[in-house]
């Protein structure tokens, strides 16, 4: 047994299956804390031994002990802001959406726009919801519903016309508005096109964004989670003030890292607001020591960077190769200035040109500023080209991967598959690749885009597929099946991606990811442990008990 200071411990967990995380005893039974911190990780005996008259102690009764789950890759005031407004992010179906829709328009008769979001692209024929479908539930009042990977918007004939969009309106340079036979607007803006109508939404409020962060923040602790990195701090909303603001007030329970906002249609004058943000971010369990730059969008509607053209609806090659929203020139003394200044940063990379782009930005830094520790991290990570599997460790950067897409969901059999060809369709999510290429591996989950349950996203890192009461069973869902099953991960590598994986790229991984003597008591308690169970019933497990330095942030109503 390890123990850093005699005395009696303040809680002790027992009789569990503890798994650390750490490579130097992977299992214990038993978990002593004492002000906040781990004191001792043994065996039964070794614990109770500092069980004195005031230590609570937990029987864990054979359930699971871990880290806590860490995700680095999560919009949290956002998807709070979803939680409380018109969410769509639970359903699946357009008759669910059109109850949802009308349900939330009459029970706030108020609210100047109908505002929320989170549909499914596969829902709807080409993944292009109509203005005439949404004008049918709200003929009177402007709605502005984005989808759930956020790169698109479905919107009402009314909102089009408070911001006035026509058939006149020229796409913006970094997004598409989708259009009928006739050329009119037909009610779905891409990317860029978004902020055509954001500009004239009402503003969300301060308070708003507390609320929205609050009730996220509960919302992840339920799931296990105690730390996060939130991949787009200010930009759309000025959430770099929210997380200050909670973390002020004691509010903030989890420990975060905050992405800042890269603002693309600017260049390298905004290095010095950054740099100011950053002095004035560090809060409590809050810092924003990264710099999110998006370098392309998705590939359902052709804006993700490829290399090769895609291939069109008809089966076609066209000319399109999506659009890489930085240059990637300029993208290189970016990250070279950013990367002088101390800053991480976190891309959104998603198809194999971004990909490229984003590792040649990085190699350009390491060649000017030489070698450092900041971590610069790729997520998403869609389609990675063979070639540049290997750079990832050369270069130092971690592959930042939302496991939960690597199914063959609706989503990937209608609208991606067919665009990228069979070649390139093989190159997707390739996780396995890059662990033995030598990569480190982090998970997030990009809430509230996907779940942000990490036992739902590790159940499909493991399985690569999906299971029964997420597979939504349209004939185009093949998600049971097992997708490019070369890529799974083990149990081990995929609760590392989540706990020391993520705690790596938020340099927390000296103070929490795993199980050890001198780290804070950031723990997780699963109703099983998962490795004695079938890799197919890891969707099962919940989370029952969350802890971040010893106090509880989440009891299950049913934990005993
Ligand atoms: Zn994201």
């Amino acid at each position: 047994m390890t123990d850093r200071t005699s005395g009696t411990a303040d809680l002790a967990l027992v009789n569990g299956a503890v798994y650390t995380v750490d490579t130097a005893r992977p299992w214990a039974e038993a978990v002593a804390v004492r002000q906040g911190t781990i004191a001792a990780v043994g065996t039964d005996d070794e614990i109770r031994s500092q069980v004195g008259a005031d230590t609570e102690v937990i029987d864990l009764r054979g359930r699971m002990l871990l880290p806590g789950f860490q995700d680095a890759h999560i919009h949290p005031p956002a998807a709070g802001l979803e939680m409380l407004r018109c969410n769509l992010s639970d359903a699946y179906s357009r008759e669910d959406y059109a109850r949802i829709i009308t349900e939330y328009a009459s029970t706030h008769p108020d609210d100047a726009w109908i505002t929320g979001g989170g549909w499914s692209m596969d829902v709807f024929p080409g993944g292009t919801p109509t203005r005439q479908e949404l004008d049918a539930l709200v003929p009177d009042r402007p709605v502005f519903l984005p989808n759930r990977d956020g790169h698109g918007a479905w919107v009402n004939s009314r909102a089009l016309e408070m911001a006035a969009i026509t058939r006149e309106t020229r796409d913006p340079a970094d997004g598409r508005i989708e259009r009928d036979a006739n050329g009119d607007p037909s009610g779905t803006l891409h990317e860029g096109a978004m902020s055509l109508v954001d500009d004239v939404l009402p503003v969300t409020s301060a308070e708003d964004l507390e609320e929205g962060l609050l009730v996220a923040q509960a919302h992840l602790h339920a799931l296990g989670l105690t730390a996060w990195q939130d991949a787009i701090v200010g930009g759309p909303y000025p959430t770099l003030e929210t997380y200050v603001a909670c973390a002020e007030r004691n509010e903030l329970t989890a420990r975060v890292v905050g992405a800042l906002w890269w603002d693309r249609h600017r260049g390298a004058q905004q290095i010095e607001e950054l740099i100011d943000q950053r002095a004035k971010s560090s809060v409590g369990r809050f810092r924003a020591t990264s710099v999110k730059i998006m370098q392309d969008g998705i590939i359902e509607n052709f804006t993700a960077a490829v290399l090769e053209p895609y291939i069109g609806l008809d089966g076609v090659p066209t000319t399109n190769r999506g659009i890489s929203f930085v240059d990637p020139e300029l993208l290189k003394g970016y990250v070279t200035q950013l990367d002088r200044e101390g800053f991480q940063v976190h891309f959104h990379a998603l198809a194999e040109r971004a990909v490229r782009e984003a590792l040649d930005a990085i190699e350009a830094a390491r060649r000017a500023n030489g070698p450092n520790d900041l971590r610069h991290h790729l997520a998403h990570l869609q389609v990675v080209h063979p070639d540049d599997i290997p750079r990832f460790r050369e270069l130092n950067v971690v592959a930042n991967a939302q496991p939960l897409w690597a199914m063959s969901e609706g989503q990937m059999v209608n609208l991606t598959i067919p665009f990228l060809g069979p070649e390139r369709a093989a190159w997707q999510y390739p996780f396995a690749s890059l662990v033995r290429a030598g990569a480190s591996l982090a998970f997030g989950s990009d809430w509230s885009v996907s779940s942000a349950d990490p036992l739902l996203e590790m159940h499909v890192a493991v399985n690569r597929a999906s299971f029964p009461s997420y597979a939504y069973g349209g004939a185009d869902d093949h998600s049971l099946e097992p997708f490019l099953p070369q890529e799974r991960v083990d149990l081990a590598t995929a609760v590392h991606a989540f706990t020391m994986g993520s705690a790596f790229v938020n340099h927390l991984e000296d103070v929490t990811g795993s199980i050890e003597v001198g780290k804070y008591a950031d723990l997780v308690v699963v109703d099983r442990n998962l490795f004695a169970h079938p890799a197919s019933e890891i969707h099962e497990a919940r989370a029952l008990l969350t802890l971040v330095e010893g106090e509880r942030v989440f009891t299950a109503p049913d934990f005993r």
